[in-house]
């Protein structure tokens, strides 16, 4: 098999992956091994590729949005047959046995490892991946288009939604809008919401437009009407605090991202009338299962831009520089 490999994180431009070839891994008891097709790129990869996210292994394959075909089962596994059409993401198992766990919020499991930092992941030819955490891809749609940004942007935009509290007929506020606001756009929309869409891009606010948004502003221009639920995608508490202050009472913000800069302090009156603000963290298989079976249903298109395996690192840079047309996929 092939693969990029980090030994040591480095700036983009530098190349901290290099391609390697090495003999193909054996499944375990409880997994599969899939013959990569596809794997998008994220900016987690960016981060750990850049040392902004600290390696908890090296080296280390990078990748977590991962669609193959099945090319060998562990003894142990009875639901995957070679041939099978599977997909990865970012979580790679979770204990099953904890509090969280139980309770379905795997996300939040102590023990989660997750693939392409704790499990070597798909930028590769070949990814071993445990069979209880791979899902079947919907048959109507292509490898990369699966990829990208559906097992990862795509998911925890779903469960945004899910956080945010959305139910149909809901009037929906979306804050940034990326290849994840993309499809939670298009799930909203499906659900007979009314989408409000704020972007500092007038491009983007364009788009939303034609994808059926109600409304498309700025983040600092108030939406015509009070938002039922919203999320925000943009890195920045003062987006959190421009979409607190269009929430209708009893209103949620759900805020999908891992970092943010910090929360403002901002007037108690914006929470007050039993607003509520939400972190997103992760998602369950439930939440990906759910959102994969949708996309076919749907459908949702997506927008991605391909790449060869080798060309990883320049991927990434592309990435970083704000050149990729909605997610990069590596196709192999
Ligand atoms: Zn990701
Ligand atoms: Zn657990």
């Amino acid at each position: 098999m092939k693969r990029m490999i980090l030994r040591a994180p480095r700036r983009a431009e530098e190349a901290p992956l290099s391609l390697e070839e090495v003999p193909d891994p054996v499944p375990g008891e409880d997994e599969i091994a899939i013959a990569v097709r596809a794997c998008a790129v994220c900016r987690t990869d960016l981060q750990l590729a850049e040392g902004d996210l600290p390696a908890r292994r090296l080296p280390i394959v990078p990748g977590h949005q991962i669609v193959g075909e099945v090319v060998a089962v562990g003894a142990r596994v009875s639901s995957w047959s070679v041939g099978d059409r599977a997909a990865a993401g970012w979580l790679g198992s979770a204990c099953g046995v904890c509090i969280q766990c139980v309770a379905g919020k795997e996300n939040l499991c102590e023990q989660a490892r997750f693939t392409g930092w704790d499990i070597d992941g798909g930028y590769a030819t070949r990814a071993i991946v445990n069979a209880s955490f791979a899902f079947p891809v919907p048959a109507g749609f292509d490898d990369a288009a699966s990829a990208a940004p559906l097992l990862c942007g795509g998911v925890i935009g779903f469960r945004s939604l899910g956080r945010a509290g959305v139910r149909p007929g809901m009037r929906v506020g979306l804050y940034g809008f990326g290849a994840s606001a993309l499809l939670a756009l298009q799930v909203a929309r499906y659900w007979n919401c009314r989408v409000f869409v704020a972007t500092r891009s007038i491009e983007e606010q364009a788009r939303a437009r034609a994808m059926g948004a109600v409304w498309a502003g700025g983040y600092d221009d108030p939406p015509p009407e009070p938002l039922d639920a919203t999320v925000t995608f943009a890195p920045a508490g003062d987006v959190v605090i421009a979409a607190l202050r269009a929430a209708a009472r009893g209103g949620t913000v759900a805020i999908n991202a891992i970092h943010l800069d910090r929360v403002p302090s901002f007037s108690y009156d914006l929470l007050w009338w039993e607003r509520n603000l939400v972190s997103v963290s992760n998602y369950t298989r439930k939440d990906a299962t759910e959102l994969l079976g949708l996309s076919d249903r749907i459908p949702l298109r997506t927008r991605f831009e391909q790449h060869p395996l080798e060309a990883a690192n320049e991927a990434l840079v592309r990435l970083r520089e704000g050149k990729v047309e909605g997610s990069a996929v590596l196709v192999m």
